[in-house]
């Protein structure tokens, strides 16, 4: 069993989808094991993505991360890393396959929906950047 950490981006949440997408989560085998609903500060949003800070899309993804509220998640399964970035898709909508949470509700390469940690460190980091220890309701 594992942990890994996912955000609900601006743009999913303005298009008031955020139990479909959480639904696609349960459907395939993740449970949710802490949730809030946050609107990130620039400087909170910069820490985050601090291995992005040199990247062209930087100033930009910022932006559009702090543009309105977001969804924090602990989701929680077997091989759940891995298992959410198969739910997630490519980074790019445009690329994803057909049936992940990008490719349904993506707009683009930048406001594509979620956000699922890469490796069983960055989980480890992500949500204790997050969260608290006590916020998070593991059932395993
Ligand atoms: P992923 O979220 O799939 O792990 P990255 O870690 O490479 O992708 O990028 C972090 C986030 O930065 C992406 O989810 C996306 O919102 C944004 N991003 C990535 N590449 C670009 C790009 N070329 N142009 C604009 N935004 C981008
Ligand atoms: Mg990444």
């Amino acid at each position: 069993m594992e942990k890994t950490f996912s955000i609900i981006k601006p743009n999913a949440v303005s298009k008031n989808v955020v139990g479909k997408v959480i639904s696609c989560f349960e459907e395939k085998g993740l449970r949710v094991a802490a949730i809030k609903m946050v609107h990130l500060s620039r400087e909170k949003t910069e820490g985050f993505y601090i291995e992005h800070k040199d990247r062209p899309f930087f100033a930009s993804l910022v932006q559009f991360m702090t543009s309105g509220p977001v969804f924090l998640m602990c989701l929680e399964g077997e091989g759940a890393v891995a298992r959410n970035r198969e739910i997630m898709g490519a980074t790019d909508p445009a690329k994803a396959d057909a049936g992940t949470v990008r490719k349904l509700f993506g707009e683009g390469i930048e406001a594509n929906a979620v956000h699922g940690s890469d490796s069983s460190q960055s989980a480890e980091r992500e949500l204790a950047y997050f969260f608290e220890k006590s916020e998070i309701h593991s059932r395993f």
